[in-house]
């Protein structure tokens, strides 16, 4: 036990000497920081003594606290700017439709927009992609997410010139073709949309078709785009839901159908009040007739009858499913 005491107490002397060292490298620190402080202070009031023979305080003050920080300021200021501006015209460059010193075009102000201009019938703004009337999905579903809608087409945009052309050679009779006043995209909801897409797929061959009907309000007269809730009127009721074929007459040549013509002139005459739609049609496996009434009805086997009479200059077409037929534009023309 004893020869255990021992170490501790040696320990302790040799903790005590080390502590003892310790406390001497310590100070010996100490007083070498507090020689160094002395130095650093002895330094600093010659530099200061230096400076006053030199210049006033005052003047030292301001040149640091408030001179300098605002030069750093303004030129780190006049660098964004700089920056934010070349990024503008950048960007303006880009979409190409206005300069620097004008603004996004105010809707339906057509004299704003330009001949053969193709920007997106939703924003109005940016270019709309080739083959659809939207610039991309966002303006696309921003439209479905407000169907039904009706959006005029601008005399001059592309859109316009395209369903103008192809109504004036759709015309195939001699008698003069009427004008195009008015050209309006219809958005149906996604729902609609997508039965329709169903059935293209299920069946195929899709094609465009005129459908002549009548209005009982001012629905596409000079930009007017707002339904009415009249039953009697046709064409808000086929913008609304589409073509109903339990509203269409038992008694047609062909049987309950919905019935469209690839002539305008054949179309137009089922309108006294110049409105046509350009619908877009799944024809399917077409049963073609030369006759009337030859067939009352689709045959099994088929999803559509077409009759060219007359070489096609009066041609009928007719579908038996609503989801075969769609709206796309509507015309005004007279
Ligand atoms: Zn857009
Ligand atoms: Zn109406």
């Amino acid at each position: 036990m004893l020869s255990c005491d021992v170490p501790p107490v040696a320990i302790t002397t040799a903790e005590t000497s080390s502590a003892t060292v310790t406390s001497a490298i310590t100070t010996e620190i100490e007083t070498s920081m507090t020689t160094e402080t002395s130095i650093a202070s002895a330094t600093s009031a010659a530099a200061v003594s230096s400076a006053t023979t030199k210049s006033s305080p005052g003047v030292g003050l301001v040149v640091g606290v408030i001179v300098v920080p605002a030069v750093i300021a303004a030129f780190v200021a006049f660098l964004l700017c700089r920056r934010y501006r070349r990024k503008r015209q950048t960007q303006q460059a880009k979409a190409g439709y206005y300069n620097e010193m004008s603004s996004p075009v105010v809707w339906p102000v057509q004299s704003s927009w330009t001949p053969q201009d193709s920007r997106c019938l939703m924003c109005r703004m940016n270019p709309k992609n080739n083959g659809f009337d939207f610039c991309g999905p966002s303006c696309r579903d921003g439209a479905r997410n407000q169907a039904p809608l009706v959006l005029e087409v601008p005399q001059g945009h592309t859109t316009f010139t395209m369903v103008e052309h192809k109504f004036q050679q759709s015309w195939k009779v001699n008698t003069p073709c009427p004008q195009v006043k008015n050209v309006y995209r219809i958005i149906l909801d996604s729902t609609s949309v997508e039965s329709y897409d169903s059935y293209l797929w299920a069946h195929g061959n899709e094609s465009f078709r005129y459908h002549g009907t009548e209005r009982t309000c001012a629905i596409g007269q000079d930009g007017y785009t707002t339904l009415c809730m009249s039953p009697s009127c046709k064409a808000c009721s086929i913008i609304r839901t589409s073509f109903e074929i339990s509203l269409s007459n038992p008694g047609g040549a062909f049987g309950q159908g919905i019935y469209t013509s690839s002539a305008t002139n054949k179309s137009a005459r089922y309108t006294h009040s110049g409105i046509m739609f350009l619908t877009k049609v799944v024809l399917g496996n077409i049963k073609t007739v030369s006759r009337f009434a030859e067939v009352i009805g689709c045959p099994p086997g088929y999803q559509s009858v077409v009759f060219d009479r007359y070489g096609g200059n009066w041609n009928e077409t007719v579908v038996y499913t609503n989801d075969a037929i769609r709206p796309v534009f509507m015309i005004a023309f007279g």
